[in-house]
C-alpha cells in the first residue's frame, strides 16, 4: 500500500513518535558508513580483532522494551544504532517461543533518552499514557541488512537470539531464534508483566504515578 499516513495501524500514536525525525528506513550513517551497506560483525569476528574485546563490550548497543498504555496497549521495541534508537511497535509484545510471529510495526527512530522513560505521558489523548520498562539489556548485532535484523540480547526477560524481518509495507515479524534461550510454549509478557526498573506493573504506575515521578 501506499499514501498510508505513518502509524496507520493503530499501534503508534502521534505521542510515541515525538522522539525522532528520522524514518525507520533511512537511518544515518554509523561510523560514516552507510547504515544499509553495512554488515555489523558477528561476535566470533568482533573476537578476533586483537585487543578488540574490551572495547567491543563496552560499545554494545543498547535494547529497550517499554510497555505503552496508548490508543491501544503495545510495547515499544527499541533498538540502539549508533545514537538513536530504532523502534517498532509490537502490539502483542515478544515471545521466546520460536514458534510465535509478533507483528511489528516500524516507528520513527526515538531518541536514547526516550528509552529511559519510564511514567506517565501527560495530555494523551487515549490511554492513560502510562509506560513501564519492561526490559532492557544489551545487544549483540548478528546481522544488519535492510529488511531485516538479528541479534542477541542480554536482558532480565529476553536473552538469547531474536530476529525483525520486513515482511511488507510497514509490517516486520519479530521472532525468537531457535536457541538454547528459547522456551517454547511460554507467554512471558503474561508471566512476566512488570517493569524491571521499579518492579511495577502499568496499571500500578497509571493509578499511582506519583510514586515513579520526580
Ligand atoms: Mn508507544
Amino acid at each position: 500500500m501506499t499514501g498510508m499516513p505513518a502509524g496507520q495501524e493503530g499501534v503508534a500514536p502521534a505521542a510515541d513518535r515525538a522522539g525522532g525525525g528520522h524514518r525507520s528506513l533511512s537511518l544515518p550513517s554509523r561510523a560514516g558508513i552507510p547504515f544499509h551497506s553495512r554488515t555489523i560483525p558477528g561476535r566470533a569476528e568482533q573476537g578476533a580483532t586483537a585487543g578488540g574485546h574490551t572495547e567491543a563490550m563496552a560499545a554494545l548497543p543498547r535494547f529497550v522494551v517499554q510497555l505503552h498504555d496508548a490508543t491501544t496497549l503495545h510495547f515499544d521495541f527499541r533498538l540502539q544504532a549508533g545514537g538513536v534508537l530504532r523502534s517498532w511497535a509490537v502490539p502483542r509484545g515478544p515471545s521466546l517461543d520460536p514458534a510465535v510471529r509478533r507483528l511489528a510495526v516500524p516507528v520513527e527512530d526515538h531518541t536514547l533518552a526516550a528509552g529511559e522513560f519510564e511514567g506517565v505521558h501527560e495530555g494523551q489523548a487515549r490511554g492513560s499514557g502510562a509506560v513501564i520498562i519492561w526490559d532492557e539489556g544489551t545487544a549483540d548485532m548478528v546481522r544488519d541488512e535492510p529488511g531485516h535484523v538479528s541479534f542477541v540480547l542480554h536482558g532480565r526477560k529476553l536473552t538469547g537470539g531474536f530476529a525483525l524481518t520486513r515482511t511488507g509495507e510497514r509490517r516486520w515479524i519479530l521472532v525468537k531464534v531457535r536457541d538454547e534461550e528459547a522456551r517454547p510454549g511460554s507467554d512471558i509478557v503474561t508471566e512476566q508483566p512488570a517493569s524491571v526498573r521499579s518492579g511495577r506493573t502499568w496499571q500500578e504506575l497509571r493509578h499511582q504515578p506519583q510514586a515513579g515521578q520526580p
